[in-house]
C-alpha cells in the first residue's frame, strides 16, 4: 500500500459522470430553435480562455469528478482553433468523449484528425429530409449537403453516430422521411426531441412549438420506424406523461429532468462556469476558482433542484417526471415553479395521474 493509498484510508473519491463542455459560444449556423443560454441574454459572460488555460480547466474538471464521459458542444465547437488540441488532451486523460456539432466543419481531413474511435459518439442535426427544410432549420444555406456528407464519411471512417431531429411546426411533418434518410445514411440511432424553448428558440415560442396531437401522429411513427428498422430512437427531452403517454410507446426511450442526479450533465461554457444542465442559464459558480463538488453542493444549485410546478402536486408520477424541464420554465417565465412552456401551453388537455391509478 502507498502513503497515499494509507493516509487516503483507501476512500472512494466521488465521481460524477458527464460534464459538457461548450467550447465556444460563436456558431456559424442560427438555428431559430438553439436554447443556448447566451443567445436570451446579453449580458451572458462570453470570451475564450487560451488553450493552456482551457486544458488547466479541463483537466481539473476531470481530476475533481473522476470523469468519464465529456461532451464537447457549443456553439459550434469546432470552430474553435485549437479544437483538436483539446480532443487530444481530453483523450489523451482517458475520458471518452461525444462531439455534438452540426458537422459544417467534419470533412474527410477533420475525421482523420481526430483519429480513430477517438470519440465515442458524433452527435450530428438531422432536422429534415432535403435542403430546403434542414437549411431552413438551421439558419443556413448548405448546412444540409455538409451534414449529410459529413455523417456519410463518418459512417465509412466506421465511426458511431446519431442524429438528433428537433420536432417543430416547420419540420414535423417530415420527420418519418428524416428519420429514413437517417438510416439510409447509416445512422446508430436517432434522438427526437421535441422543441423546447430557451436562447433563441425563445423568441419562436408561438411558431415553432408542435401540440400534443401532432407529437402522438410523430411517436406513432417512431414507435414503428425503430421496429421496422431496429434504429433505437431516443426522447431525451421530457415529454410529459399526462400529455403524451409513454405506455403507447414501448420501444422509445424516454427521459425526464436529469438535474441533480447521478445522470446529470453539468454544462460547463468556455470560460469555466458551471450551469446544473446545457438549457439553464443559471451560473452556479466558476471552475476555475471553486470546486466542482462545491458547486454541486451550492445553494443555487439546491433551489435549481427545488423547482416544481404546483399542477403536478398529487399525479403519481411527480416525483419521476418533476413537471418537464424546469431550465425552460427559468426561461420562458422567469420562475423555476412554473409549468414549463409545453405544459403550460397544453394543460387543459392533460390528463389526471392521481396516484390512485383507478380513478384516472
Ligand atoms: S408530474 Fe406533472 S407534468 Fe408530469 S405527468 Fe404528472 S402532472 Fe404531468
Ligand atoms: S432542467 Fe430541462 S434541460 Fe435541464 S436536465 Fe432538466 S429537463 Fe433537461
Amino acid at each position: 500500500m502507498t502513503l497515499w493509498n494509507r493516509l487516503l484510508g483507501n476512500r472512494p473519491r466521488r465521481r460524477h459522470s458527464h460534464v459538457v463542455f461548450e467550447a465556444t459560444t460563436t456558431c456559424n449556423h442560427v438555428c431559430p430553435h438553439c436554447y443556448n443560454a447566451w443567445e436570451a441574454d446579453e449580458t451572458y459572460p462570453r470570451g475564450l480562455l487560451d488553450t493552456k488555460r482551457t486544458c488547466e480547466l479541463l483537466g481539473k474538471i476531470i481530476d475533481e469528478t473522476r470523469l468519464d464521459l465529456l461532451s464537447f458542444s457549443g456553439g459550434e465547437p469546432m470552430l474553435r482553433k485549437d479544437f483538436f488540441e483539446l480532443v487530444d488532451f481530453v483523450a489523451g486523460r482517458g475520458v471518452a468523449i461525444n462531439l455534438i456539432t452540426n458537422g459544417s466543419l467534419l470533412d474527410r481531413a477533420a475525421i482523420d484528425r481526430i483519429g480513430p474511435a477517438t470519440v465515442s459518439l458524433y452527435e450530428l442535426p438531422l432536422l429534415g429530409p432535403n435542403a430546403d427544410i434542414h437549411d431552413r432549420m438551421s439558419g443556413k444555406q448548405g448546412a444540409f449537403d455538409r451534414v449529410t456528407r459529413a455523417i456519410a464519411e463518418l459512417k465509412d471512417a466506421g465511426e458511431d453516430v446519431v442524429c438528433a431531429f428537433v420536432a417543430t411546426n416547420w419540420n414535423i411533418d417530415h420527420w418519418k422521411d428524416t428519420a429514413e434518410l437517417a438510416f439510409a445514411l447509416g445512422t446508430d440511432g436517432i434522438m427526437f426531441n421535441r422543441f423546447n424553448p430557451g436562447g433563441r428558440g425563445l423568441q419562436n415560442l408561438e411558431e415553432l412549438q408542435v401540440d400534443p396531437r401532432r407529437l402522438t401522429r410523430a411517436l406513432d411513427q417512431a414507435q414503428a420506424l425503430t421496429s421496422e428498422l431496429n434504429l433505437p430512437i431516443s426522447c431525451s427531452i421530457p415529454m410529459q406523461p399526462c400529455l403524451l403517454p409513454h405506455e403507447r410507446w414501448p420501444d422509445l426511450d424516454f427521459g425526464f429532468c436529469a438535474a441533480g442526479t447521478k445522470n446529470a450533465y453539468y454544462a460547463v461554457d468556455p470560460l469555466g462556469n458551471m450551469r446544473p444542465c446545457n438549457h439553464s442559464p443559471t451560473i452556479l459558480g466558476n471552475l476555475l476558482t471553486s470546486n466542482f463538488w462545491d458547486l454541486v453542493g451550492s445553494d443555487e444549485h439546491k433551489r435549481f433542484l427545488t423547482g416544481h410546478p404546483a399542477f403536478c402536486s398529487g399525479c403519481r408520477l411527480e416525483d419521476e417526471c418533476l413537471g418537464g424541464c424546469k431550465a425552460a420554465a427559468q426561461v420562458a417565465f422567469g420562475d423555476i415553479n412554473h409549468c414549463d412552456p409545453f405544459l403550460s401551453a397544453y394543460k387543459d388537455q392533460a390528463r389526471k395521474l392521481s396516484k390512485n391509478a383507478e380513478s384516472d
